[in-house]
């Protein structure tokens, strides 16, 4: 049973022309086991948030906390957050060239234990995983996200996620651009990695289809920075019919 407790977060991005508050004021508790929709218009601060729990160093905590059973997350390095049990899947995957997925895989799974994985089931889960995704076997021996389709990027998001087995992972617009078949396939992972592990996730999703496949227990609206409305299941079913123009008084929605 793991927690993730985010209290009052102030976040602020650094660009060029200085450092701009996104996020205002967020606070969240996410258990193993629970799956919470965040959702929320363009430019809400939904990747921001995804993103300051990863560790980006482009986004910085200027209030509140974020813990992990109780640890200051915000004191972890990168590295120390994804030992402790936590996993992003991100809106825009970036290229690692020179890397294979499964030499990606195999270090990504040594750092997280502290020891490589048995090469034998190793081998085996890994196959198995790429087969539950449908994914070719040849993709083993390609550069990470080097050349893949947006499909293919965010499968192997959930391959990652399958087999380093996290404890709470967010996924960051892990349906945008797919078809039907690739949003069920990617869905079906998320919810055997729930089922084998007792995950808890942090869906960020700006839709509310992927959220028939995968069943929110929360759903929180973020906008502008801040929590707008929290529910179960049925806001999201009504922020379908309304969508978002209610809590951006008249402001048409940025794309
Ligand atoms: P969402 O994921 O909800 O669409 P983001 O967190 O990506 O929203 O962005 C929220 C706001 O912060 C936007 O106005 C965006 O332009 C700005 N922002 C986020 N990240 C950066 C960045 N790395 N550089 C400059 N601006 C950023
Ligand atoms: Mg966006
Ligand atoms: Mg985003």
């Amino acid at each position: 049973m793991s927690v993730l407790e985010i209290r009052d977060l102030h976040v602020s991005v650094e660009t060029d022309a200085g450092s701009t508050p996104i996020l205002n004021g967020v606070t969240l508790t996410i258990r193993t086991g629970e799956t919470h929709a965040i959702m929320g218009p363009n430019g809400s601060g939904k990747s921001t948030l995804a993103y300051t729990i990863a560790g980006h160093p482009k986004y910085t905590v200027t209030g509140g906390a974020i813990t992990l059973d109780g640890e200051d997350v915000l004191a972890m390095t990168v590295d120390a957050r994804a030992r402790a049990g936590l996993f992003l899947a991100m809106q825009y995957p970036v290229e690692i060239p020179g890397v294979t997925v499964t030499n990606f895989l195999r270090t990504a799974k040594t750092a997280i234990d502290g020891e490589a994985p048995a090469v034998r089931t190793w081998m085996k889960d890994v196959k198995q995983a790429m087969k539950n995704l449908r994914m070719d076997p040849k993709f083993a021996q390609r550069n990470v996200n080097e050349g893949f389709s947006g499909g293919e990027k965010k499968r192997h998001e959930i391959l990652q996620l399958e087999v380093l087995k996290p404890s709470i992972a967010i996924l960051d617009e892990t349906d945008s651009g797919l078809d039907v078949d690739a949003l069920k396939i990617v869905s079906e992972g998320v919810n055997r990695a729930k089922a084998a592990t007792n995950l808890g996730v942090l869906l960020i999703t700006h839709y509310t289809r992927i959220l028939r496949y995968i069943r929110p227990d929360f759903v929180h609206v973020l906008v502008k920075g801040r929590v707008a409305e929290e529910g179960g299941p049925e806001l999201a079913e009504r922020l379908e019919e309304e969508g978002y123009d209610r809590y951006l008084d008249g402001e048409p929605e940025p794309s």
